[in-house]
């Protein structure tokens, strides 16, 4: 009988241990996704997210295919549709990589329970984190809420076992139904909002080998002073990949461990081992969803329960769309709608002036990146949103409020980033770009630009909108 490969967000033939168990079993193997909008507590993904899905899915059946595998398609309640499956082909077991999603991985347990009712054998395998979230324990037994202390801890276990290599062959079984990739609608029609979304990604194992190739040679130099850098390309991009586990934790963890000691590519050991502490923070996101399964939606410190959020959908709309009138935030902003990525310090610098500039719910902001990040992650967005709010596990404190035109010198110094998603401030000078309101207004229609046509007067003047953030901070303390 059959072995069921059940794909979900590892969708890669090389170190996948559940799809190495199956090569290595007496029976063929089956290989199913599952798009499960419908079980409980399960978020349906986002817009952009669905977009990078149906690519990967697309890869992901040409690399079975050349090995005579068949990947079937099926959609509803996995609750349902894996046992209905399993009786289908007749299994005698499911494999797959376990989910720490505390929602998915309910669902994995349902499963499960289902199967083990009717006699069918599960065996699920470690493959998308470095240590598994209940592997980690303070000293005293409980889960870590601070960062440095959990790295340390992380990087003082025995290092994280090798990448498997892809199964050399499989043996499919012909035959099984599935639905049509373009029935599920998961690309836009009209309009083609993922136009900017092609030029730049290539979902799939491949493209995600090939990116952390390149980011070694060429980006992994400088990282650790670079990364804060968004007219710099020395990040790696690579965080689509690994949402769907096209690429491993510990294929990066060994990969950038190698070059260190090949020296590949001139990275200092500063900029190695920064690059894993970041991959690590990846790790600590899962071990506070873990703990905390309402990260997205509940504050982790409930004092900010009472913060006193404004309601104001014009506001929302304008930093929805790029058009608050702070250069750094409306380049970040457009390069998200475009390119369904931003940079990580933008990603801060946006997220901070939506809940302390204006004061809006950071669960707003949550949700808006839900929708249109590529690499919307149900731990990672939802810790670094609470990260910035203030609210979360060893977040930055709420009263730290970064300045916008601050951020933006420092880290855009030349312009080229805002000048790149903003056309209408191209005619700007490095010492105006990032702070155009305060130019004289005839100089400003010099250099093309007028306030309030080609580009928006700012939301809100920064020290007002301090103010105003430090006196709601105050009221919640109160
Ligand atoms: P690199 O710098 O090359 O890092 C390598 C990998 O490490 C990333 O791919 C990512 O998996 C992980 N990583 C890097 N930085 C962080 C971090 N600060 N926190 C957690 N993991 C990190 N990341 C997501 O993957 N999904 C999200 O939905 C997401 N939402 C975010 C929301 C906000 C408000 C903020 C401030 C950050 C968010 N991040 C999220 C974290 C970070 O911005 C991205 O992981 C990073 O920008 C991805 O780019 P990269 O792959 O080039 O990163």
């Amino acid at each position: 009988p059959p072995t069921l490969v059940w794909f979900r967000d590892d969708l890669r033939l090389a170190d996948n241990p559940a799809l190495t168990a199956a090569a290595g079993g007496d029976g063929p193997v089956v290989a199913v996704y599952v798009l499960d909008d419908e079980s409980p507590g399960v978020r349906p993904l986002g817009g952009a997210s669905r977009w990078w899905l149906a690519g990967s899915l697309r890869a992901l059946a040409a690399d079975l295919r050349a090995r005579g595998v068949h990947l079937v398609l099926r959609r509803g309640p996995a609750a349902q549709v894996v046992p209905t499956l399993v009786e289908e082909i007749g299994a005698a077991e499911v494999v797959w990589n376990r989910r720490y999603d505390p929602a998915a991985a309910a669902v994995d347990d349902t499963v499960a329970d289902a199967l083990a009712a009717r006699g069918v054998g599960v065996a699920s395998f470690q493959a998308s984190l470095l240590v598994e979230p209940a592997q980690m324990r303070t000293k005293t037994g409980g889960a870590y809420g601070v960062f440095t202390p959990f790295l340390r801890a992380l990087l003082a276990r025995p290092a994280p076992r090798s990448a498997l290599p892809a199964p050399k062959t499989l043996r499919g079984v012909a035959g099984v139904p599935s639905d049509r990739l373009e029935d599920w609608s998961l690309e836009p029609t009209a309009p083609d909002w993922a136009a900017g979304f092609r030029p730049l990604w290539t979902p799939g194992e491949a493209a995600a080998g090939a990116r952390l190739a390149a980011f070694l040679d060429d980006g992994l130099k400088g990282y650790a002073t670079l990364r804060d850098r968004p007219d710099r390309t020395n990040t790696s991009r690579l965080s689509p990949h690994l949402r769907f586990g096209e690429i491993s934790p510990f294929q990066i963890f060994h990969a950038a461990r190698h070059a260190r000691e090949a020296g590949r590519g001139g990275a200092s050991s500063q900029d190695i081992d920064k690059f894993i502490a970041e991959l690590v923070w990846r790790e600590f996101s899962y071990h506070l969803l873990d703990h905390n399964p309402g990260l997205a939606t509940k504050n982790y410190q409930p004092r900010f329960d009472a913060f006193p959020w404004r309601s104001d959908a014009s506001a929302l709309h304008a930093w929805q769309r790029g058009e608050t009138g702070y250069p750094i935030v409306d380049a970040g902003m457009r390069e998200l709608w475009t390119t369904g990525w931003m940079h990580n310090r933008v990603r801060m610098v946006v997220a901070s002036f939506l809940v302390k500039h204006l004061l809006i719910d950071w669960r707003e902001g949550e949700r808006w990146f839900w929708d249109t990040l590529l690499d919307a992650d149900p731990a990672n967005n939802a810790a670094s949103w609470q990260w910035v709010a203030g609210s979360g596990a060893d977040a930055a404190p709420y009263f730290r409020i970064f300045n916008p035109i601050l951020q933006g010198e420092k880290f855009d110094p030349d312009g080229a980033y805002v000048k790149h998603w903003i056309p209408a401030l191209r005619g700007l000078g490095a010492q105006h770009v990032h702070r155009p309101f305060d130019m004289p207004r005839l100089e400003l229609a010099a250099a093309g630009v007028t306030l309030g046509q080609n580009y928006p007067a700012p939301l809100v003047d920064h020290k007002v909108a301090r103010e105003r953030a430090l006196a709601a901070l105050a009221e919640t303390k109160a």
